[in-house]
């Protein structure tokens, strides 16, 4: 299977208003542009220096995501370019991913990434620290960044319930969270749903997917 066809088989499954992010971690840049050819241009990354390489070797229409977990002394390296953060999991990363954005004139737009899953490995906030978050003075006063959303990784299981029980416990934060204005959210985007379960995310609400593996074939 080549990626244009892996590519168009994803695409079929996909609703009218999901969001494809090709999630290119680990894959040479020739594997890339295919998936570009195809008019493909949200790509996914989840290491900083990776992501700076293939940013200024690629196409400067790409819209690059940073899907992994970001250390702050590092949000620097990407804060010129990078479309959307979608692993925010603490207020201080979010502070300093405003002061960087503000040294480039930018907002940057941000998804708080929630702890949806069993396993401890997984990284992301609780419901509490997240409304600790956005109920500070501070938060309010951050003006270089915008939270569209939420993010959030399902248990790896085959017990198809259990990451339905997550999925839905993430989009019901979601929506709960639409209810509350701030000039510092706008918040339009659910991305859950990778290789293994976007089908499952898509029916539970999800309207932005992270998809490399079946994409670009196993890492
Ligand atoms: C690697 C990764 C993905 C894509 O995983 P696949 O199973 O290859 O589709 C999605 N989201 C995050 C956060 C990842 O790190």
């Amino acid at each position: 299977m080549s990626i244009k066809s892996n590519l168009a088989a994803v695409r079929k499954q996909l609703m009218n208003d999901t969001i494809l992010v090709a999630v290119s971690k680990t894959k040479p840049v020739s594997a890339i542009l295919e998936a570009y050819q195809e008019g493909q241009r949200i790509f996914g990354e989840n290491k900083v220096q990776e992501m700076v390489e293939k940013y200024h070797e690629m196409p400067k229409d790409i819209h690059w995501h940073m899907i992994g977990h970001l250390q702050r002394n590092k949000v620097k390296h990407i804060a010129s370019f990078v479309t959307l953060i979608h692993g925010v999991d603490n207020f201080k990363l979010l502070k300093e991913i405003n002061k960087q954005a503000e040294k480039q004139h930018r907002i940057i737009n941000c998804l708080f990434q929630i702890k949806i899953a069993s396993e401890d490995s997984k990284f992301g906030m609780t419901e509490q620290e997240l409304t600790t978050i956005i109920q500070s003075e501070e938060f309010l006063s951050l003006e270089h960044i915008r939270i569209k959303g939420l993010m959030g990784m399902a248990t790896f299981t085959d017990d198809d319930s259990q990451i339905k029980k997550e999925f839905l416990e993430l989009k019901r934060l979601f929506e709960s969270l639409k209810e509350v204005h701030y000039p510092t959210m706008n918040l339009e985007t659910l991305s859950m749903g990778m290789s293994g379960d976007f089908k499952l995310a898509i029916a539970c609400g999800s309207n932005m997917v992270r998809i490399g593996s079946t994409i670009f074939g196993t890492r």
